[in-house]
């Protein structure tokens, strides 16, 4: 890792907002101006991010460490608990009243889910990107840097837990997620935004109710290693085969989120497979390939019978995530179908 650390001079009173650069769109580079979609991400080091946005300083103190030099892609559960043991030690320290997490979105909603379960903390971390990389026409990167700045720099965030801000929006870690992969629109949450920031402030509208941060059971300080139990997505559609199943059991997984087709539905040529992974100890966690909605138990399939557990309205990303973090602690179902009634 190396630590590209940038001080500026601010008044003392301003808060100090830390910048935590893993890479991503938001720090890209393109051949040309016009290269909105078409550059390569993850060049651009944090210092020059920072001070391509200058106004930031008028917010507060921002200094920053470059945590990654990553397309989110190619994170991995390594570099997840990575990101979060740097994001926990800068949380604990006096001088630091929120942190920024400068990300590419395409695993922007993972990263954000996973420190809202295991950072304890009222400070506000913010999660952002950009759609289009600093040298394309109207990049989006430098008013997402600066709203997020905005948002965690301000007092009202406290408590607010982990937050994502995209084109204007405060967005809940949980359950938004990168839905158009082309415009500058691509975060939202089927439940709506928390609130918005114009002109560096923040207007609030809504508060999510299920826990994290400092009411999570999941603690990074409690992780040990680097990394979490093997946890796999299968995806649902017509003509599928039992292989990658099979595959999957075969690798050692210990959980498979099957995101099924409709209300995480499971054909019937493949119930028995399902059924014979869950008798040989995997966790099988019904979620859905739709986006919006919730995955009902005991409505598509008998999950009571089979020992199944429902992913509720968590995405099978999102439900990989807490299936891996729910079985540090445990491989009952019940306790991680509590889970995620709660998360
Ligand atoms: N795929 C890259 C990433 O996720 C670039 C996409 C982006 O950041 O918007 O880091």
């Amino acid at each position: 890792m190396s630590l590209g650390v940038f001080i500026s001079v601010g008044a003392w009173a301003k808060p100090t907002v830390m910048i935590v650069a893993t890479g991503g769109t938001i720090a890209g580079a393109g051949a040309s101006a016009t290269n909105s979609a078409t550059y390569t991400a993850a060049k651009v080091p944090v210092d020059t991010l920072i001070n391509a946005v200058p106004q930031i300083q008028d917010l507060a103190n921002v200094k920053g460490v470059q945590a990654l030099q990553i397309a989110s892609e190619s994170i991995t559960d390594k570099e997840l608990l990575s990101i979060a043991r740097q994001v926990n030690e800068l949380v604990k320290r006096s001088d630091v009243n929120g942190v920024v997490i400068t990300h590419g979105t395409d695993t922007l909603e993972e990263t954000a889910f996973f420190l809202s379960l295991v950072v304890h903390t009222d400070k506000p971390i913010v999660l952002v990107g950009s759609m289009r990389p600093p040298s394309a026409l109207s990049a989006d990167g430098p008013l997402n840097l600066y709203g997020a700045v905005a948002l965690a720099a301000s007092p009202e965030s406290k408590g607010k837990g982990v937050m994502m801000f995209m084109n204007d929006s405060i967005l809940a870690a949980r359950d938004t997620s990168k839905r158009i992969n082309i415009h500058t629109n691509a975060f939202s949450s089927q439940w709506g935004a928390l609130g918005t920031v114009v002109e560096g402030k923040t207007y609030w509208f809504r508060q999510g109710v299920k826990r994290q941060t400092t009411q999570s059971e999941f603690n990074i300080e409690n992780i040990k290693g680097d990394s979490l139990p093997l946890v796999q997505i299968t995806y649902g559609s017509d003509s599928m085969l039992p292989v990658a199943y099979d595959a999957y059991a075969k690798a050692g997984v210990k959980a498979i989120i099957n995101a099924g087709t409709g209300n995480g539905s499971v054909p019937n040529y493949l119930v028995n497979t399902l059924k014979n992974l869950r008798q040989q100890g995997l966790i099988i966690v019904r979620a859905s390939r739709v986006p919006d909605g919730f995955v009902l138990r005991n409505a598509e399939q008998p999950d009571d019978q089979y020992d199944w557990v429902v992913a509720h309205d968590l995405n099978p990303q999102k439900a990989r995530i807490l299936t891996a973090l729910a079985l540090t602690k445990t491989s009952d179902t019940k306790e991680i179908q509590r889970m995620f009634w709660q998360y």
